[in-house]
């Protein structure tokens, strides 16, 4: 965001800002998720979350028709034609949005009983146990709270940031003058966000204390729909650059918007357990600025001076969650091989740019000067990229190591070494080996691994 972008900048805001921001925020009001429990296993679900996990299993149908359709018609398949006409499918993705939909307007409308009603004619039955014995829906504010001052008395109500985003409002206007930022621009941050989640579950998927990554855009009123395609598509972009398929994301267009918002869609990623939200991007209008020169009676508006106008900026936002993006790497890369030899192997395929080691450096024995002279190349790279040696068990043994750890190359140095000076290298994901000078080495692995060959695929 701010490396390529020239109108991007960063900034890291408090994790403890002022209460009142909260309430302009409308998060002390708003911040809640719909909770309901199961009064036989006891179990406390979110309402929304039980109700998406059926539709979930509805699209599950769906991919399964077309994963069935695909291997009839074979070359010939047309799954956007498929989508649109098979009379079946066309019926589950009906009853899919129609559910939706539903879901969408009582949250909407804080009808908090037809979100019961909903699951109540659904008859969706409590993962654990089985039953169908639901309570109320109830609102459940996602804020941690705690004091601050010395004092119980005098101690005054503080929340943990539930979002880095408000930091950035409220900073929008120090960034802006001594950046000497003019609009369109844009300021991110990467920081840690706290919610009281009602669930957190999923491995790494849902937790109460987590990081974010988050783009504000500051934007002049009217321009919104257009920045929205913008940043949807670069934001894909993005994520498709790392290579793991363009079958495992969509975008998914929220049918409930929230209080602050005209737009907002979710890039969604197959995890081993369904399509679920990675990133939002989401056209959040003047609502914060003008809440926190409310609240704050200070202005926020941004001088244009070629109209000498001024006003409060529109903000398209992009917000992602690291450690969520952190399971979506690893979840995917992740995988059991079968050999030729029917063996298997582990191999953790991180996009290279993305492995913590870049290559690991054996000597094929443990003698002979072969270990002093693995040491030498290590030496060579380790300026460059994150290297490291292995001397223990057999070579075969090692390859296994590395590849579980996701390391791209792998560098055997043999008594040829002694006499020419090339190595043996080794590719992680093809297994394939090369006979290759020292003096190469250096470049092979530059040339997977870099940062920029990377981030050019966005250019
Ligand atoms: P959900 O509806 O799943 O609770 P949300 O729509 O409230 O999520 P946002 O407020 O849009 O999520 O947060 C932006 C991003 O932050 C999400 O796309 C996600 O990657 C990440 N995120 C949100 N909540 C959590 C959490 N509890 N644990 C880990 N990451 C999270």
């Amino acid at each position: 965001m701010v490396q390529l972008n020239d109108n991007i900048v960063g900034i890291d805001a408090a994790i403890f800002m002022h209460p009142t921001i909260w309430k302009a925020s409308g998060h002390v009001d708003a911040f809640n998720d719909p909770l309901i429990d199961n009064k036989d296993s006891k179990k406390r679900y979110r309402a929304d979350v039980l109700v998406e996990d059926y539709v979930a299993k509805i699209d599950a149908k769906i991919e399964k028709e077309v994963a069935k359709a695909a291997k009839r018609f074979g070359d010939a398949f047309d799954k956007k034609q498929f989508l649109e006409t098979n009379p079946r499918v066309v019926e589950y993705q009906k009853e899919g949005k129609a559910i939706l939909q539903r879901l969408g307007k009582s949250l909407e409308k804080e009808d908090l009983a037809d979100v019961k009603k909903l699951i109540e004619e659904l008859e969706i039955a409590c993962p654990m146990s089985g039953s169908k014995n639901w309570t109320d829906v109830k609102q459940f504010n996602l804020m941690f709270g705690t004091k601050l001052g010395a004092s119980a008395e005098n101690a005054m109500d503080l929340f943990l940031r539930p979002e880095t985003a408000q930091g950035i409002f409220v900073n929008f206007l120090n960034v802006q003058k001594t950046s000497r930022l003019k609009i369109p621009f844009g300021i991110a941050q990467t920081g840690k966000a706290f919610r009281n989640e009602i669930v957190a579950r999923q491995f790494i998927f849902r937790m109460r204390e987590f990081e974010q990554m988050e783009m504000q855009f500051f934007i002049q009123p009217g321009t919104q729909k257009e920045w929205y395609e913008y940043w949807k598509e670069a934001r894909m972009k993005w994520h498709l650059s790392l290579g793991m398929g363009e079958d495992n994301y969509r975008f998914h267009d929220h049918e409930k918007l929230a209080h602050y918002a005209d737009a907002a869609s979710d890039i969604e990623f197959r995890f081993p357990f369904g399509f679920k939200e990675l990133e939002g991007i989401h056209s959040r209008t003047d609502f914060d600025l003008s809440q926190h020169e409310e609240y704050s009676g200070k202005k926020l508006q941004y001088f244009d001076h070629e109209t000498h106008e001024s006003y409060v900026p529109y903000v398209l936002e992009t917000s992602i969650g690291l450690d969520r993006m952190f399971l979506t790497v690893f979840s995917n890369s992740l995988r059991e091989e079968e050999l030729e030899n029917g063996a298997f192997r582990t191999v953790l395929k991180l996009p290279a740019v993305l492995a913590p080691t870049k290559a690991a450096v054996f000597p094929l024995v443990k003698k002979d000067g072969l270990p002093e002279l693995a040491k030498e190349i290590i030496n060579e790279l380790k300026w460059d990229f994150n290297v490291l040696y292995d001397e223990k068990d057999a070579v075969g043994r090692r390859y296994r190591r590395q590849d579980a750890n996701g390391t791209p190359f792998c560098i055997t140095v043999d008594h040829q070494t002694l006499e020419d000076q090339t190595v043996t290298i080794r590719h992680r994901d093809t297994m394939e080996q090369q006979r290759v000078a020292i003096s190469e080495l250096r470049g092979i692995i530059h040339k997977e691994v870099d940062m920029k060959t990377w981030l050019m695929k966005m250019g």
